[in-house]
């Protein structure tokens, strides 16, 4: 089964079956899925790795930045995040995180602030973070309580942000903050705040099943220049949401990679297990789990790259995305779960390969939005026009 199949589906242009062909190569050998102890060196080094390899540039925007075109296509960091998560999640993580890290920049920095901040983050130099949910605040974003006070030209930053991929090892972190303009979503801007500003800390990493660097941040008297805002003042719901936006698509890309490779090495196992007299692949049962696994991938993959598809357009996507997101995280964790089946206690052993994505899908049916929140979203587009 070649896991690049949909390549041959209308919604690709040539250039992306040979970005993709030429990933699969490189992840292939440069790319491994066992990690060691030591998270936060890994992630760095991955940082480097894929940096100076050249595959960041599909995560930031701007060819004068080093980004791979003027704006970020949709279905290049879908297929950029399928592969390396296929091969190693950590892969997909360190390239996920420097394209949302950095993806407010991107849409809406100055000249200044991207010429300062996307070469490096394309080159693997400087690690990006995304710091919007908070210990009140996750899928209710808008309830943030972090606040950025004006003083001259400068802000004051105070509170904390939790979940903070990337937190502790980040070079700089893009927080969003009430200013207070009016309540709720239309009172919050957007800044760059840089990992050594005084009044930054680290008040406690977090251990997750699928390890990564990951941080709750404490702002104190926080101050930084006013010129390290993104966009106008209370823009800054606006910005995340539009971030968002661009990467939600990915994360359905990511599930895909997870539950390809599940159903790669469920495939494997099936064909090799020795069992009454042959393998487990010839009873009927396991080929029932086997055609349900790849319908489920197929259909998210579908679903994904219609998405991407129509976001590169310039089509809205609120819908499509959230189905795509939906369909592929819910999907993966299933396939993921037929695969362990199959391994048998192979299946829940430690780093066993079926076992590690089992860890690593969950978190996808919970960050940027989790499945009820992507429900609701599906749901009100439909509502708004039920007649149609
Ligand atoms: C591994 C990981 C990495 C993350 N990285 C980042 C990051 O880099 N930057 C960042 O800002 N945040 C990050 N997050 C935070 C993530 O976006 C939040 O966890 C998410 O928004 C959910 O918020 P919460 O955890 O506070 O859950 P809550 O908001 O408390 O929600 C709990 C559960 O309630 C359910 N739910 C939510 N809304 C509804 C509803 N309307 N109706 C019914 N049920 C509902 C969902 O099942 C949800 O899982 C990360 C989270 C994880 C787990």
């Amino acid at each position: 089964m070649n896991p690049l199949d949909h390549l041959q589906w209308p919604f690709f242009d040539e250039h992306h079956t040979r970005f993709a062909s030429k990933l699969e190569a490189w992840a292939a050998s440069n790319v491994a899925d066992h990690h060691g102890a030591d998270v936060d060196a890994q992630c760095r080094q991955m940082v480097r790795t894929l940096g100076a390899a050249g595959w960041l540039a599909p995560a930031v925007a701007g060819r004068e930045y080093g980004g791979a075109a003027p704006s970020i296509e949709t279905r290049s960091i879908c297929l950029a995040r399928e592969i390396l998560a296929r091969h190693s999640g950590l892969a997909d993580f360190a390239f996920a995180m420097q394209g949302l890290g950095s993806g407010a920049i991107s849409l809406a920095g100055t000249p200044r602030q991207k010429e300062r901040y996307l070469p490096r983050v394309v080159r693997g130099e400087a690690i990006a973070a995304f710091a919007l949910s908070e210990p009140q605040a996750g899928s209710d974003v808008a309830a943030m309580q972090c606040a950025a006070r004006i003083e001259g030209e400068h802000a004051i930053l105070d509170g904390e942000k939790t979940w903070i991929s990337n937190g502790g090892i980040a070079d700089f972190y893009v927080v969003f903050a009430r200013t207070g303009e009016a309540p709720g979503s239309r009172g919050i801007s957007a800044f760059i705040v840089d990992a050594d500003t005084p009044g930054l800390e680290i008040a406690e990493r977090i251990e997750v099943i699928a390890p990564h660097p990951l941080a709750r941040l404490r702002f104190s008297n926080c101050r930084i220049p006013l010129s390290q805002r993104i966009g106008a003042a209370a823009e800054g719901f606006k910005i995340a949401m539009r971030t968002l936006d661009v990467f939600r698509t990915s994360v359905a890309a990511a599930a895909l990679g997870f539950g390809r490779r599940a159903m790669a090495e469920a495939l494997g196992r099936a064909t090799r297990r020795q069992m009454f007299g042959g393998v487990l692949a010839d009873f009927q049962l396991t080929q029932a789990s086997l055609a349900q696994m790849a319908t489920t991938l197929d259909s998210a993959t579908l679903l994904t790259y219609r998405a991407a598809w129509q976001r590169d357009q310039g089509r809205s996507v609120t819908r499509e995305a959230a189905m795509a997101k939906l369909a592929a995280t819910e999907g993966a964790q299933k396939v993921i779960d037929a695969a362990v089946q199959i391994w048998g206690g192979l299946g829940v052993v430690s780093e066993q390969p079926v076992e590690r994505l089992y860890r690593e899908i969950r978190a996808l049916r919970i960050y940027e939005g989790a499945t009820e929140v992507q429900q609701l979203i599906i749901a009100r587009e439909l509502l708004k026009d039920p007649g149609a």
